[in-house]
């Protein structure tokens, strides 16, 4: 069987582990690879080779590191199928998705292409006799990214286009559920010309991630996944003196007020609920239906749900594979058991779903309960599974209420035809990530991505301006060229004259 091992250096490294995982096919069941996981050597490692390349790269002329970007881009636009084919096989996503989440990525190294514009700094002739002022942004060194397991390509790709970009060695340490992705990057980023180094890929789990955060060699770590690990890594992170941005989980609600599209809305909710089997930070898991608008959309919820094919990947007709794992897909059925049993009413139950040929994948189909209420364990946890809970609120300000008073708040969507309602809510609701008649608003490469509250930990956003600033300082020189004239020592503090 297959040992996947880390990228360190511009080569695979040599040395056996003295701890594995077991890598699944979880539309299968069946495990289809070891994956190494690093100890302190192996980390060490890393930052040795990371910092070595990290002084050429960070002195490297924007030209080059151009370049070295548009060919990557070209290789992963070209290898995108290839990079796609993993995720189904390793995450178990339907491939329409797994293409869907590298296109996303891609659009991240696009931006990065564009970087030496955003690096541009400021200048001002002339500030005082003699004297210019300019500002400039120099990257951090080495940083590390710790990604989640739902999305293997794109979230590194939030992280380590811009980091590399900037001038900085970046070493990412992938989820252990689905690393394989990850080696596939590293190699065409060494076709592409990176040099050795800059860009490398440590696996492992918690002692692997608690590695990073303690090694005085990393300046800066970037983060997604859920919240108590977010806590814990901005929290180590920042002790050790790093710069931590942790995104963590999501409980995304989707206000549809009376007057909206109701079919429009009930698209948008199964594809937002059920897409990705539920289990992106993106997901929609709460409706909010306002005023009479249950008793109307639920129905056209339902016949939708009806329709869902649940499969594996390999088939093309599959809409909605399986979950990651089966210890992941028995904690999701024991929420929805959870549910039934605190008094919701359970629409729709995926629980006995049955996919042939698969009896021993992750499988659990759509279910839908009504008549949630916010003490309920489902309102209150984050599922990320194919759940949807309806909650009915009387009026738009209930609502609001709902939304304000959860600890979560990385996304929201408002369905409405009233634009007054609607801005309205984008102004007075406090989540990071806000869609007007839009489910998942993901924001393009060139806006940043993350929530507030418990969805986020540090100040930095991921990707976007906030991604530049967050993998370079800033640093602002004074500089006097003057006429051959000398004025004397003055103690006094200096004024610009
Ligand atoms: P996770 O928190 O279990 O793992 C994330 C990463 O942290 C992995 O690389 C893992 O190896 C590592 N890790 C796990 N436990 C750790 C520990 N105790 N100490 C140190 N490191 C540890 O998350 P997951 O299950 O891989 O991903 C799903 C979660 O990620 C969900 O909560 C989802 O909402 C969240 N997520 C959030 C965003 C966002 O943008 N806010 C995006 C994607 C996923």
């Amino acid at each position: 069987m297959e040992t996947i091992t880390h990228w360190i250096g511009g080569h695979a490294w040599s040395e056996p582990p003295a701890r594995f995982g077991e890598v699944f096919n979880p539309a299968t069941g069946a495990v289809t690879a070891r994956v190494a996981f690093a100890d302190a050597a192996v980390v060490d490692g890393a930052v040795a080779s990371a910092t070595a390349a990290a002084r050429a790269w960070g002195r490297s002329s924007l030209a080059v590191r151009g370049r070295v970007l548009f060919a990557f881009r070209d290789l992963v636009e070209r290898r995108k199928h290839d990079l796609a084919a993993l995720l189904t096989a390793e995450h178990g996503k339907v491939p329409s998705d797994a293409l869907g989440e590298v296109n996303r990525g891609l659009e991240v190294v696009e931006f990065a292409c564009g970087l030496p514009q955003l690096l541009k700094g400021e200048f001002s002739e002339s500030v005082s006799t003699d004297v210019d002022s300019y500002s400039i942004r120099q990257p951090l060194g080495v940083v590390a990214g710790v990604t989640p397991f739902n999305f293997p390509v794109m979230v590194p790709m939030w992280m380590f286009p811009i980091a590399i970009a900037c001038g900085n060695a970046f070493i990412l340490k992938p989820s252990e559920k689905d690393p394989s992705a990850s080696m596939l990057l590293a190699a065409l980023w060494a076709e592409a010309g990176l040099p050795d180094g800059v860009f490398s890929v440590v696996h492992g789990d918690r002692e692997a991630v608690d590695l990073i955060l303690a090694h005085p060699g990393i300046q800066a770590v970037s983060f997604v996944g859920s919240t108590p690990v977010a806590r814990h890594v901005y929290q180590r992170g920042t002790q050790a003196g790093k710069r931590v941005q942790a995104l963590g989980g999501a409980k995304n609600h989707m206000v549809v007020l009376p007057d909206a599209d109701l079919d429009l809305a009930a698209d948008a909710a199964v594809g937002a609920a059920f897409g990705s089997t539920g289990q992106r930070c993106m997901a929609i898991s709460v409706l909010v239906a306002v005023g009479d608008v249950a008793d109307r959309l639920t129905p056209r919820i339902r016949e939708r749900i009806r329709t869902l094919r649940v499969g594996p990947g390999s088939d093309p007709s599959s809409e909605m594979g399986p979950l990651i794992t089966r210890e992941h897909r028995d904690r999701v059925r024991a929420c929805v058991e959870r549910g039934g049993a605190e008094g919701a009413t359970l629409l729709d139950d995926g629980r006995d779903v049955h996919v042939p040929g698969h009896e021993h994948g992750f499988f659990l189909g759509p279910c839908l309960f009504d008549h949630v209420t916010p003490d309920m364990s489902i309102y209150t946890d984050e599922i990320f599974g194919p759940v949807l809970c309806i909650v009915r609120a009387p009026t738009y300000e209930a609502a609001m209420g709902l939304v304000n008073a959860n600890p979560y708040a990385n996304g929201v969507a408002i369905f409405t035809n009233d634009g007054g309602a609607a801005r309205r809510f984008q102004h007075e609701v406090q989540v990071g990530m806000v869609g007007i008649n839009v489910p998942i608003p993901v924001p393009m490469a060139y806006y940043s991505f993350g929530g507030w509250k418990q969805s986020l930990f540090g100040d930095a956003h991921m990707h976007g301006r906030e991604g530049v600033h967050f993998y370079t300082r800033g640093k602002v020189v004074t500089s006097r060229w003057p006429d051959p004239k000398h004025r004397g020592v003055n103690l006094g503090f200096p004024q610009m004259t």
